[in-house]
């Protein structure tokens, strides 16, 4: 079995040099929160099943392939029959590391995925199912198959670690709370940017020590809070534990926070405690922020140690 398992919707990435308005060429990637996760997770030499939805098309086997080449098992990825696309987006550089992102995902194959596309993919054994909370925000058959796999990870013992992940073009704050309370209720590890704590707790308006009691008293053993060029915390019933992030210079914070959640979850897959998780996370983060692309540029185990290296190093 994988050690971890993990869905949602993975897109064509169209990047541009400038604006987009202007024209000129594009590159080709691929994108979507979950399978930058994943790729995380494969360099660190974990096993990696991905299990989400994409379209019958030239940009879905670009997806699949494009896995595969990172060491993930694709083996249960589901190839929708009825015609819907796969999504993509685009991305320009506006300002610095500013990016302008747009989403054409309406009625793609990834926001289609369903309870049982997933549900096959979790094998007796798998130790973490990792979900966001743009999955359920794509569509009912989304949010029903987050919930599917979270109760059927439960019942398995296989730890839940949820990235709440919001997006306010997806949906509203009270929809999103409306998804991922019942959510919650299965979630072990849970993992939020300061700004997102209040979209997961019954009544909003709670300050972050009072919002984390309350989710840990709810069940949730750990709550991970990202916060940015600040770093990270992590807290438990035995207390907080916080991490500066690592000093590099930001060249692309996009995927920064899905790097942290690989690097956390590694750190745990490897039976770490707390301070070293973190400090694996901020650590494959800062890859991300230091380097283009939403996962190009995420370490191998090899190269984890690479940022304590002197400046202008040349590895020979
Ligand atoms: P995104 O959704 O854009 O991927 P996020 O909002 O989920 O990001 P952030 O809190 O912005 O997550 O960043 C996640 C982690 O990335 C931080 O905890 C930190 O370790 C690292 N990070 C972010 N910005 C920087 C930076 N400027 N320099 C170094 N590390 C950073």
């Amino acid at each position: 079995p994988p050690d971890v398992v993990t869905f949602g919707e993975t897109m064509a990435a169209l990047r541009a040099h400038g604006a987009l308005r202007l024209g000129g060429t594009l590159g080709l990637s691929v994108a979507g929160a979950e399978s930058n996760v994943a790729i995380g997770l494969a360099r660190l030499g974990h096993r990696v099943r991905w299990a989400g939805r994409v379209g019958a098309d030239e940009l879905g086997a670009l997806v699949l392939r494009t896995l595969r080449a990172e060491g993930i098992d694709t083996g249960h990825a589901v190839t929708d029959d009825t015609g819907r696309p796969t999504g993509l987006l685009l991305t320009e550089p506006r300002l610095g590391t500013l990016t302008r992102v747009s989403y054409y995902r309406a009625g793609s194959a990834g926001s289609a995925v369903s309870p049982v596309d997933v549900l096959a993919a979790l094998d007796a054994g798998t130790r973490v199912l990792h979900l966001t909370g743009i999955t359920p925000a794509l569509s009912t058959s989304g949010a029903e198959a987050a919930l599917a796999a979270a109760t059927t990870a439960r019942d398995a013992g296989i730890t839940v670690c949820l990235d709440v992940n919001y997006r306010s073009r997806l949906w509203t704050a009270d929809r999103a709370r409306t998804a991922l309370r019942p959510l919650l209720l299965y979630t072990d590890l849970l993992i939020a940017s300061e700004d997102e704590l209040p979209l997961v707790l019954e009544q909003p308006g709670a300050g972050e020590s009072e919002a984390v009691s309350r989710l840990l008293a709810a069940g949730v053993d750990e709550v991970v809070v990202k916060r940015g060029a600040r770093g990270a915390t992590a807290f438990t019933a035995d207390g907080a534990t916080d991490s500066a992030a690592r000093q590099v210079d930001a060249v692309d914070l996009v995927g920064a926070g899905d790097a942290f959640v690989a690097g956390y979850l590694s750190g745990l897959l490897d039976g770490t405690h707390i301070p070293a998780r973190l400090h694996r996370a901020v650590t494959t983060a800062a890859f991300a922020v230091a380097t283009r692309g939403d996962w190009e540029g995420l370490p191998t185990k090899d190269e984890l140690g690479l940022l304590d290296q002197p400046d202008g190093m040349t590895i020979r």
